[in-house]
């Protein structure tokens, strides 16, 4: 089969299109073949070695499909089965496991980080990683759907509580987390403030559903949102940018408000303006995918045509290189794809 690999660590020459072998089925595993595979910040952490999974590598997180073969004893999905791949591995024996909050399994990992992943015509994955596909969803969108919306889903249900009377800010709105988290922060019928450095993806998020945006650099953020919450500030902040956005994004939060982080693409330490956090009584909540439970419930919204996934562009599996250049330099508004098949 074809396959995105790398054979060493560092920039995108080292993303190879090449033939590989097609996985097999272990003990309660299935074998998707892969109709669509969507990228990630973590396939470019892992190509450039932040993660260091054995060699040579397939990467990707993302990815949609028909199930092609099923492993010994493999359960809850049949050959034939339209799924989207969860990609959380976990251990399903430890205390976390067994609690069912998968994602702070000791064990826990994701395909494509440490074990092959989804840039291939095929892909081995456990069982319990295969969900239904949305009927409306086209392969494309499928793929789109995964990481990113689970990521935002536990963000603002589980872990921020975000509530419909409430407002949230959403950092940097051209990421994929930031569209779903928009996205799902308007089905829960809460306010959505956006920011982003880009005009055209302030106002493409505009029409996506966003009740404000500002422009980040015309506009001074912690000033917009105080005079768009008459002073109070908002609720939740969703930030996966990181440094970059860290001051503001604590000077926006209301008294007793809530921050929730998944990510810090721009760099992780800030400074941590411990003063400001205790005076201000803020919350601090550390958040990274999700579990089966929360899957299942974010799939049962897209179910429903509440939430769909925002496809920015679609490539060719073997224009690999292209597709995660433009992911690079963050000119995406929602989930760059790649066409497997
Ligand atoms: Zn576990």
């Amino acid at each position: 089969m074809k396959a995105i690999r790398i054979h060493g660590f560092g920039g995108l020459d080292e993303l190879r299109y090449e033939e590989v072998p097609a996985p097999s089925p272990g003990p309660g595993e299935a074998v998707v073949e892969v109709r669509a595979a969507a990228l990630n910040h973590l396939d470019i952490w892992v190509r450039s070695g932040a993660v260091r999974p054995p060699l040579p590598h397939i990467l990707g997180s993302d990815g949609a499909g028909v199930v092609a073969a099923l492993g010994p004893g493999a359960s809850g999905v049949a050959v034939g089965d339209e799924v989207v791949i969860d990609p959380g591995v976990h251990c399903g024996r430890c205390d976390f496991c067994v609690a069912g909050e998968h994602s702070e399994c000791v064990k826990f990992h994701m395909i494509g980080e440490h074990v092959a992943g989804t840039f291939a015509e095929h892909v081995k994955v456990p069982d319990y990683a295969c969900h239904p596909k949305p009927a409306a969803f086209s392969w494309e969108e499928a793929a789109a759907f995964p990481l990113v919306f689970l990521t935002a889903w536990r963000m603002l249900t589980t872990r921020a509580r975000l509530a419909a009377h409430e407002t949230v800010l959403i950092v940097g709105v051209g990421a994929g987390v930031s569209t779903a988290a928009l996205a799902i922060a308007k089905a829960i019928g809460a306010r959505a403030i956006v920011t982003s450095r880009s005009e055209a993806k302030v106002a493409r998020a505009r029409e996506l559903g966003a009740d404000e945006g500002i422009v980040d650099g015309k506009q001074e953020i912690v000033a917009e949102v105080r005079r768009l919450t008459e002073g109070r500030g908002v609720d939740v902040v969703v930030d996966s940018v990181g440094k970059a956005t860290w001051n503001a994004s604590l000077r926006s939060l209301r008294k007793g408000g809530r921050l929730v982080t998944c990510g810090a693409t721009t760099g992780g330490d800030p400074p941590a303006e411990i003063q400001r956090v205790f005076w201000n009584q803020l919350s601090i909540l550390g958040s990274t995918m999700g579990n089966g439970r929360e899957m299942r419930e974010v799939l049962r919204l897209a179910e429903r045509g509440r939430l769909r996934p925002v496809v920015d562009s679609v490539y060719p599996l073997a224009e690999a290189r292209a597709a995660q250049t433009k992911i690079e330099k963050g000119e995406q508004l929602g989930k760059v794809v790649l066409r497997v098949r």
